[in-house]
């Protein structure tokens, strides 16, 4: 069976263990998890694969430097562990899928000996806590060497910087190659399919069918399972109210913001952590394949389905980017903008909700409704997005199945494209083709990218490295419906830059319907 919608339905006919709720991060690891536990799984998305949070990222695959100072500074036993349980995913994630994350330098300015010498030990922790996982070990820097590797930062007043490592990753990508991996295991994953109401028993009120609706065609599925995850992120609560009326509210939406710039404003391979900016906040410039993205922000919002940037989120990320850039950047510059929604975890639940959505840990928890047996995964992070799915599979696997524990697979388990030992082959078998084509299609297939090869290699706009070919693939192989799905997730154009994204679209109209 191919990744592809009528295949997915064709599966429809098979019974079911678990139905998984949301294609995002969360969802996309729980089903690979269950799937190579044993279980039979439906996936259903309500949109595209990762759509909502899951692509909006800023793309790292971090520990987080400042949940780590937050940590130490609260003496917060609980954000440390988070630290650790991220620094040491961080690997796992790099050598599950090589050609779509990779280790990122990151440069932390300096501004007096103090600040030097605290950031300098603050990161020597955080390469002591990743242990033998650590990507390369953080060291001081001198201003010549800042110069060096970030040629456009100003370096007024600066007293030298402390470099260390992270890793950068392409997340919508990322949640597809799990979903592929899941799929190729076994799952039945389908896009554009809602889940709208639960059946319940009538004697335990436990959730026993899932009622969707197919929203390309309209049609409406009601399937038997024996368990649900509800893996929605930001709309998890509106999913624990359809289970069981009687839940309290558990999630805090906080917005991020970013904006995109051309590569030129931030030359070199080297990020930039503006460690504090006025009010109390880390923002990051990353080059990011050809532009440089500047994010983020961190402010509670109302939850809406495709959140705009306000004008004053823009001149903000501007702001911070000039004062540390010795290439000004202005409104005319930003190529693109995006921004996501945190589904943060409201941990008092007795508690007033706090206004303050930088505060709340960046941690995640299983729910298990007793009423229901609805098992939400709540909170957490991109990078630990492995480890929440682990920890649900065994939630469930106790609470609501009955059963012992089955140990996890997902560790060494390698996503679709991800074998990079094909690498050399690959790229001599594509050795006709220009080196920028070669790279894409290397970089957004990994080991897939041979299939390609067969297909029609004629570029689609002159700017661009992307081939007519894809259209075709990514409609067979991973379920790309419309414009959007290819634009904004599959190639990721559209969040770097708008006007290229919108000329191949009118260029190739006729591609997809809408
Ligand atoms: C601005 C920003 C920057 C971030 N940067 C980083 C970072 O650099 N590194 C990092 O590790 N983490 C980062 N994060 C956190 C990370 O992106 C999120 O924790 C993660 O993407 C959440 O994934 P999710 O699957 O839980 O939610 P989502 O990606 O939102 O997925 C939930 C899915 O459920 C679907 N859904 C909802 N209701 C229904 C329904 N009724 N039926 C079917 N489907 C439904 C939605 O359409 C959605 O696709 C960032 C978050 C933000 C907002």
């Amino acid at each position: 069976m191919a990744f592809n919608r009528p295949d997915q339905f064709q599966k429809l006919n098979a019974p079911f263990d678990l139905c998984i709720i949301g294609g995002g991060a969360s969802g996309a690891g729980v089903a690979l998890d269950a799937t190579l536990r044993g279980y039979r799984v439906l996936l259903i998305e309500k949109g595209d694969f990762a759509a909502q949070t899951s692509s909006k990222s800023t793309k790292l695959v971090h520990g987080g430097v400042r949940y780590l100072e937050q940590a130490v500074k609260k003496l917060d036993w609980q954000q440390f562990k988070m630290v650790y349980k991220a620094l040491h995913e961080r690997k796992i994630l790099l050598q599950n899928a090589p050609f779509l994350a990779h280790p990122l330098a990151l440069l932390t300015p300096c501004y007096s000996w103090f600040d030097r010498i605290y950031y300098r030990i603050g990161m020597w922790m955080y390469d002591r806590i990743a242990g033998n996982t650590n990507l390369k070990p953080s060291r001081g820097l001198n201003q010549g060497q800042m110069h060096r590797l970030c040629a456009n930062l100003n370096t007024e007043h600066v007293r030298g910087g402390v470099l260390y490592y992270d890793g950068q990753f392409n997340d919508a990508r990322y949640a597809l190659a799990t979903l592929q991996a899941a799929e190729a295991a076994g799952a039945c994953v389908i896009n554009y399919a809602e889940l709208n109401s639960f059946v319940h028993s009538s004697k335990s009120l436990k959730i026993k069918e899932v009622c969707w609706t197919d929203s390309l065609s309209g049609q409406t599925y009601q399937i038997p399972v024996k368990a649900v995850v509800n893996a929605t992120g930001p709309f998890t609560d509106h999913v624990r109210a359809l289970a069981n009326p009687k839940l309290k509210p558990r999630m805090k939406v906080s917005r991020g913001a970013h904006i995109v710039l051309a590569a030129d404003f931030w030359p070199g391979t080297t990020a930039l952590l503006i460690p504090k900016t006025d009010d109390g906040r880390v923002i990051f410039v990353i080059p990011w394949r050809d532009y440089v993205l500047v994010g983020t922000t961190d402010d509670p919002d109302q939850l809406t389905e495709s959140p705009e940037i306000l004008a004053s989120e823009v001149d903000y990320l501007l702001d911070y980017f000039n004062r540390y850039s010795t290439k000004k950047a202005s409104l005319s510059d930003v190529s693109a903008t995006f921004v996501g929604q945190r589904p943060l975890l409201q941990v008092a639940l007795d508690h007033t909700l706090s206004t303050d959505t930088k505060s709340l840990v960046r941690d995640h928890e299983v729910e298990v409704d007793g009423r229901s047996k609805l098992v939400s995964i709540m909170g957490g992070k991109w990078t630990t997005y492995r480890v929440m799915a682990a920890d649900t599979m065994d939630e469930l696997e106790r609470e609501v199945l009955h059963q012992t524990v089955t140990p996890c697979r997902t560790q060494d388990h390698i996503l679709v494209g991800g074998h990079e030992n094909e690498k050399t082959r690959f790229m001599s078998e594509a050795g006709n083709l220009p080196s920028d084509i070669q790279v894409h299609l290397w970089s957004t297939y990994g080991s897939q990218a041979f299939e390609l090869l067969a297909l029609d290699l004629t570029r689609l706009h002159p700017e661009l490295p992307y081939v007519a070919g894809e259209l075709a693939y990514q409609k067979e192989h991973e379920m790309a419906t419309c414009w959007d799905d290819t634009l904004m997730r599959r190639w990721g154009i559209g969040l770097r830059n708008e006007r290229l994204a919108a000329e191949i679209r009118a260029n190739k109209k006729e591609a997809f319907a809408s």
